[in-house]
């Protein structure tokens, strides 16, 4: 940096980034009396499909307002175009929230817990003489002048490719992505004639619409987002929803917004630099793979970082900043990597996907698909349920049953 520095401001703790994540770790931080700082880059919406689970709801405190949509059912699509419907039982359901409220939500909440709101884009860590570190930042935006807070911790919560990550955590930058896409477009009139059910998900799975994940249709009230994801470089997102579009009976719909971002895949090994740096959410890779299901992972991976940040604040120990990914993985690490199976095994061809699908007609997967999702944890009730799964899912794999 050349330019001349500011007054140099000072904080406990800089959380680069208000997404989910950014905004949870800076609240928890700043209600546990610590000075927090919250910088985030104004003006962009994230892109993002918006379901989240009634945990997450639960446990973060989520108003219902902010939910602009309940979802009670899911109906999966397969290369075929057979559709399998998938309700929830019981009063279960996705809730949809849109990114540009649900966000600005949790960053306020993050204020009137105490956390500093700065508007500014993150531009790199310096370190004074005591090798402090300070983060520079232009305020205001890209072409704005450059401020600098010195911390004594600072939270990469800068989402996937995480500018903070890339400079101090090593393997941040080698990071699996799909590459996902999505538009926003007015919902159709029931009478409109589109296949197109306002509490319904569709989900496809489709060569077509994805080589290796899934297209998804999730109405949110007055829009939907109708979205793609590939990880094959190249792979024409565009048309596939465009094709998407076409298959749903809304090619016509208004469009409202076109965006696309990467979707991490992957759990990074370390999440801090051993010294006063540490990642969470999309920043340290946690992403459920198969699903791309990344709002609740980023807000339960911020609040472990904001534990192992109070250890660290309090002991001056850079170890205790390791607590963090230990904690998520042992109680996350295990369904992400069956969920990583998953998605290599059945989104290979339109063959497995076929099977995929018709998988999901049997009524024990219906029940422990939604309350893994819902619940964010394995029911035991039933685990003759698992069993039975555990059996099909063989007769699958050895094509002794077929589509
Ligand atoms: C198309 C698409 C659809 C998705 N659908 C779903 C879904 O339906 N459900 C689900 O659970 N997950 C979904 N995800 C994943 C989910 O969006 C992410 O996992 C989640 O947003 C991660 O939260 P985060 O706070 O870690 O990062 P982000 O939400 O990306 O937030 C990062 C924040 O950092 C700020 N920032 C970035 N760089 C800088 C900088 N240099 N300086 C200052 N600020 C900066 C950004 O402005 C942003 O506010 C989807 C993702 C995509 C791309």
């Amino acid at each position: 940096m050349n330019e001349a520095a500011s007054p140099l401001e000072t904080a406990d703790v800089v959380v680069v980034g208000g997404g989910p994540a950014g905004a949870t770790a800076a609240e928890r931080l700043a209600r546990a009396g610590h000075s927090v700082v919250l910088l985030d880059r104004a003006g962009r919406i994230k892109p993002c499909g918006g379901a989240i689970p009634p945990r997450l709801v639960r446990d973060f405190e989520i108003p219902p307002e902010l939910l602009v949509a309940r979802i009670s059912a899911a109906q999966m699509v397969a290369p075929s175009d057979k559709r399998v419907p998938m309700p929830i039982d019981g009063g279960g359901y996705v809730g949809m929230v849109d990114r540009a409220n649900f966000d600005e939500w949790l960053r306020e909440r993050a204020e009137k817990a105490g956390a500093r709101r700065r508007t500014g884009v993150f531009a790199e860590i310096l370190r004074d003489e005591a090798g402090r570190a300070i983060v520079a930042y232009r305020s205001g935006g890209a072409s704005g002048p450059v401020l600098q807070i010195a911390a004594r911790l600072v939270i990469g919560a800068d989402g996937a490719r995480s500018a903070v990550g890339r400079q101090e955590v090593p393997g941040a930058e080698k990071v699996p992505c799909v590459f996902a896409y999505h538009e926003i477009v007015r919902s159709p009139a029931p009478a409109d004639g589109a296949d197109y059910d306002p509490r319904r998900c569709d989900v496809y799975y489709q060569g077509g619409i994805s080589p290796d994940f899934y297209g998804w249709i999730f109405p949110h009230g007055e829009t939907a987002s109708i979205g793609t994801g590939s990880a094959e470089k190249g792979y024409g997102l565009r048309p596939a929803v465009a094709r998407l579009r076409e298959a749903a009976g809304l090619g016509g719909a208004e469009t409202i917004r076109r965006e696309g971002a990467p979707i991490p895949m992957k759990p990074l090994k370390r999440w801090d630099n051993r010294r006063d740096v540490i990642l969470c959410g999309d920043a340290a890779g946690v992403v459920a793979p198969a699903s791309g299901e990344g709002i609740y992972y980023a807000m339960v991976s911020a609040e472990m970082v904001a534990d192992a940040a109070e250890r660290f604040l309090k002991t001056g120990e850079a170890r205790a900043l390791s607590t963090a990914r230990k904690a998520f993985m042992r109680e996350h690490g295990r369904v992400f990597w069956i969920l990583g199976i998953m998605q290599r095994f059945w989104y290979r061809s339109d063959k497995q996907r076929e099977r995929f699908v018709s998988i999901c007609r049997d009524k024990d997967v219906q029940r422990l698909t939604w309350e893994s999702y819902m619940n964010k944890k394995l029911t035991r009730r039933d685990p003759a349920a698992h069993v039975r799964i555990f059996f099909k899912d063989l007769a699958h794999l050895f094509r002794l049953v077929s589509p």
